[in-house]
């Protein structure tokens, strides 16, 4: 990689960026201020995660529309299916489609605690958004085993499923042991797997909330990790530099080993993705041009 210049990188690698809806004012404008900052990377597709309450997903909805109006680029949903009966999520793959919407992350979604839920995996709403039109679907994957898995076996199954189903990627969950992220890989083409297996970088940020997350997801944070942020737990500006130059490392020897599309969890913030692309190579599209 580090023999490699700029121009020969930059049109060789693709990325995407994972945003949320915001949910006020303040957050609304952080997320446009974070899309002004990474449109120019032309990103291949900008996602919008969809929550579990009704307004949380009306926000999504707006949101992906908006992007597609203010920037042209590829907004894609995310649409889970655990508590959506059949029928409605086939009238909003309908309405995504009429509104021009193309590419969709198709999820099961989480449990949640005193709800009723139907037996869907997100095979089958692959299946559903393959009959309502020819849509680009990415779905999730697991280096590092999903939590409700039976066996790692198991959820490499569940993903070729899903692969079956007409998905046309898969994203995976957040990790910082690359070797897990590589050995999966090799299993998926293994398993007959052929679609791209798009690695998901988090640049950390908030170590405490991420130590959270990780566990709830089954995600592995590894000591080295908890020691470069220690001492930090007051100190966001350095904190964001240490987990941009975390990321960094990560993508370069993701770049070494042949992965050529990166998804990023931007977490709305704009500055560590945008440090970690331009270490790639992946740089506003003017500059091309000069
Ligand atoms: P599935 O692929 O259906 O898998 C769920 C579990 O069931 C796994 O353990 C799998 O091994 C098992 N399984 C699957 N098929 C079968 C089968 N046929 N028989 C037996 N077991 C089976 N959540 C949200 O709510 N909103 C979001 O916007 C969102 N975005 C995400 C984006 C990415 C990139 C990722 C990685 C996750 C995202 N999630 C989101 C979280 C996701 O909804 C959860 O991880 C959820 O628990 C599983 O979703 P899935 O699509 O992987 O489900």
């Amino acid at each position: 990689l580090l023999n490699h210049s700029v121009s020969e990188l930059k049109d060789d690698i693709q990325v995407s960026f994972e945003f949320f809806p915001p949910g006020t004012e303040k957050a609304e404008a952080s997320l446009w201020e974070a899309l002004d900052r990474l449109v120019p990377l032309a990103p291949r597709f900008v996602s919008v995660t969809y929550g579990h309450s009704e307004e949380g997903r009306e926000r999504t909805h707006k949101v992906i529309k908006q992007i597609g109006e203010r920037t042209g680029l590829t907004a894609a949903p995310h649409l889970t299916c655990i508590d959506t009966p059949e029928a409605e999520l086939r009238q909003i793959a309908r309405d995504y489609w009429q509104n021009g919407i193309r590419h969709i992350v198709a999820l099961r979604g989480d449990k949640q605690p005193g709800r009723q839920y139907t037996n869907y995996y997100a095979s089958d709403l692959v299946r559903i958004l393959r009959e309502e039109g020819d849509f680009d679907i990415s779905v999730a994957a697991y280096p590092e085993v999903h939590p409700e898995a039976k066996s790692a076996q198991a959820d490499l199954l569940a993903l070729r499923k899903k692969v079956e189903a007409g998905a046309n990627r898969a994203i995976t969950q957040f990790f910082f042991d690359v070797e897990s992220y590589l050995r999966f890989r090799d299993r998926c083409v293994s398993a007959g797997i052929d679609v791209e297996i798009v690695p998901g970088i988090l640049p950390v940020s908030n170590f405490e909330t991420l130590k959270r997350f990780a566990d709830l997801t089954n995600v592995a944070v590894p000591s080295w990790l908890a020691q470069r942020f220690a001492g930090l737990e007051n100190d966001p500006t350095t904190r964001s530099l240490v987990g941009a130059s975390i990321a960094i490392d990560q993508v370069r020897v993701l770049r070494k080993e042949g992965v050529k599309e990166f998804h990023f969890y931007t977490l709305n913030r704009a500055e560590q993705s945008y440090a970690i692309c331009h270490t790639l190579g992946v740089r506003p599209q003017l500059a091309k041009a000069c």
